[in-house]
């Protein structure tokens, strides 16, 4: 695993200065921040940066992508947001799930003194603006458009796409402002690009695809070994470690090269990408447990 160089990741790093001026910028002209988080990794998929640059600014969290998450753990997700004063909402952007509560939640919580206070001024009827971050490929634009009913335009499987900011109206009630991706500057924390790696977040090819799938099996056998057990049909063992797993998955599925040996890159891709197509279940890297 020495091939894991994570500090050599470029960021994108003036896509980022450019995003968090924008954010600054426009933070007076919206009521809300929408920050979505993916549900399998919500610390990992936070910017670290960003309650010191929307502080003061209402926040709804969506726990987004819960359909490939363990239900449960999104739970206590939930739980672990509110108590840090934030509402949170578990969603499937892809889907729709869980969207309908989005804007009687900012109505009612989130946002339920605004609203108050334009009833009382008999400006009703003025829309709510909401202010969309989050990291690239976490589902903002599939946030958005779900909401504005428009097919899936401009999504991508790919993070990094640049985009420029927008306004996207709703309806007559609300207006979205969608802001471009923001990752961090550093990553000093190893895990948490690894995590990220795990889940698409960030570009593949940035971590060898072979190191990547032994780390996430290793992973799994810990977390979640019914998972491999019932998708790969094979047996681990206590300390089995990821290449060995590796190994037993290009077995099973007889992905072999020539001459017998067992074809290792195959099984990694196959790992990778069944893991985030929620083939191997419901699935959260991350627990609030202890945090
Ligand atoms: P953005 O870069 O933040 O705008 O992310 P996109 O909206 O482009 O989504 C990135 C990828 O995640 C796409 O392949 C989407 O189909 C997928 N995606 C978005 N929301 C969900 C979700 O709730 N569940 C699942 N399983 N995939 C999602």
């Amino acid at each position: 695993m020495e091939n894991t160089d994570i500090k050599n990741i470029q960021w994108f790093p003036g896509h980022m200065t450019k995003t968090r001026r924008m954010i600054q910028a426009n933070l007076s002209l919206v009521d809300a921040v929408a920050e979505i988080l993916d549900a399998r990794t919500p610390l990992s998929s936070r910017n670290p940066e960003m309650d010191r640059l929307t502080a003061g600014k209402p926040r709804i969290i969506l726990l987004n992508k819960c359909d490939v998450a363990d239900e449960k753990t999104t739970e206590k997700w939930v739980a672990y947001f509110k108590k840090k004063g934030f509402a949170a909402l578990p969603v499937d952007c892809k889907k729709g799930t869980g969207l309908k509560n989005f804007m009687p939640v900012l109505r009612n919580t989130v946002l339920k003194e605004l609203v108050e206070k334009l009833a009382n001024k008999g400006m009703a009827g003025r829309p709510l603006r909401i202010m969309v971050v989050g990291i690239p490929n976490v589902g903002k634009s599939s946030f958005i458009n779900r909401f504005s009913g428009k097919r899936a335009a401009n999504v991508e499987d790919r993070p990094g796409v640049t985009r420029t900011k927008q306004w996207v109206k709703i309806d007559e009630t609300a207006e979205m402002l969608d802001m471009p991706g923001v990752l961090w500057p550093k990553f000093e924390d190893r895990e948490v690009a690894v995590k990220l790696a795990f889940t698409g977040a960030i570009r593949d090819g940035v971590l060898d695809i072979e190191t990547l799938a032994m780390m996430l099996l290793e992973k799994l056998s810990k977390l979640y070994p019914d998972a491999l057990r019932d998708r790969y049909k094979i047996e681990i063992d206590d300390g089995d470690t990821g290449l060995l797993l590796l190994e037993k998955v290009g077995r099973k599925r007889g992905m072999l090269v020539s001459g017998g040996e067992i074809d290792t890159e195959r099984a990694a891709i196959t790992v990778i990408d069944e893991f985030r197509g929620g083939k191997l279940g419901r699935i959260s890297l991350e627990s609030p447990d202890g945090v």
